[in-house]
């Protein structure tokens, strides 16, 4: 063995650090949880709302579909007859009684699908915990959004800027029956405090996907792609200047969310500890 390849065989270890260098000038993936949260998926599926027309009255009739849809039997409604002289909803009955129970639930959807009058959707909301059973069961009164149209924010509940936005956007897609010649076209009423919901964009040209937050597929798992099936402009180093790009937006933007999410926390323990010596 030569000195040089003596020398080559006792710096190999240098070859060890390639890896590391290489995602040293990468864009950071690590998010700073709880404070710092991804960005949800337009379609998530969290906690339920029962929603309002834009009037105020309740969209809920009572009509027990839901539950009746539901895999898990997780649902329990009761109708009444609304009052003559003070109707809670335009129908003939109301939701009396509306329960869900989150130890079953599945958030598979198929209550949203069911339901006649788009009373019943789901918001982005996933982090909420219970110490207890009948914790877990939701009741009308935390699940019907409050006079203002604004979901009920339970002090157990960890809700984030966006999660009561687009609830169950989906089933708008290509409303009614999956036709594509309904793309676009807005067959449902509004709601309390959002108005008239946007469609999803779905597979034609009439989508507006800035103001539904509807992300392509291909955007969101190129990564795992075929690169024939990766648009020309994302392959190569094309790719790599565009990926990076989008990298530094997305990392410019966490951090602006976790500067401001700390200094909102701050503020808070401040605003305790003065409180806490009053
Ligand atoms: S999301 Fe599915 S499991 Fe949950 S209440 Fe609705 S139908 Fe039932
Ligand atoms: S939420 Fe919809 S499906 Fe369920 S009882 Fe009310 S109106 Fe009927």
């Amino acid at each position: 063995m030569g000195v040089g390849d003596e020398m080559k065989d006792q710096l190999s270890f240098l070859g060890g650090f390639k890896l590391t260098l290489q995602h040293m000038t990468r864009p950071r993936v690590t998010t700073m949880y709880p404070e710092e949260k991804k960005p949800k998926q337009p379609r998530q599926h969290g906690r339920h709302v029962l929603n309002r027309y834009e009037d105020g009255m309740e969209k809920c009739i009572g009509c027990e579909l839901c539950a009746g849809v539901c895999p898990a039997d997780c649902i329990y409604v009761r109708g009444l007859d609304n009052p003559p002289d003070h109707p809670v909803s335009p129908g003939e009955r109301y939701g009396y009684v509306y329960e869900i129970n989150y130890l079953r639930c599945i958030h598979c959807d198929l209550c949203v699908e069911a339901c006649p009058t788009e009373a019943i959707t789901e918001s982005k909301l996933f982090e909420f915990s219970f110490t207890n059973r009948s914790d877990a069961i939701y009741t009308k009164a935390e699940l019907l959004v409050d006079d203002d149209g604004m979901p009920q924010k339970l002090p157990w509940e960890d809700w984030r800027e966006g999660d009561d936005m687009m609830t169950s956007g989906w089933m708008r897609a290509t409303s009614p029956s999956g036709s594509a010649a309904y793309e676009g076209e807005v067959q449902w009423s509004g709601e309390l405090g959002y108005g008239t919901r946007a469609p999803e964009g779905g597979q034609s040209g009439r989508r507006n996907d800035e103001l539904t937050g509807t992300k392509s597929l291909r955007e969101t798992l190129e990564a795992h792609l075929l690169t024939e099936d990766i648009p020309l402009a994302h392959r190569g180093m094309q790719g790599r200047v565009w990926r990076a790009r989008i990298g530094a937006a997305r990392h410019k933007k966490k951090m602006e969310a976790t500067r401001t999410r700390m200094k909102e926390l701050r503020a808070a323990r401040k605003a305790a500890k003065a409180q806490g010596q009053a």
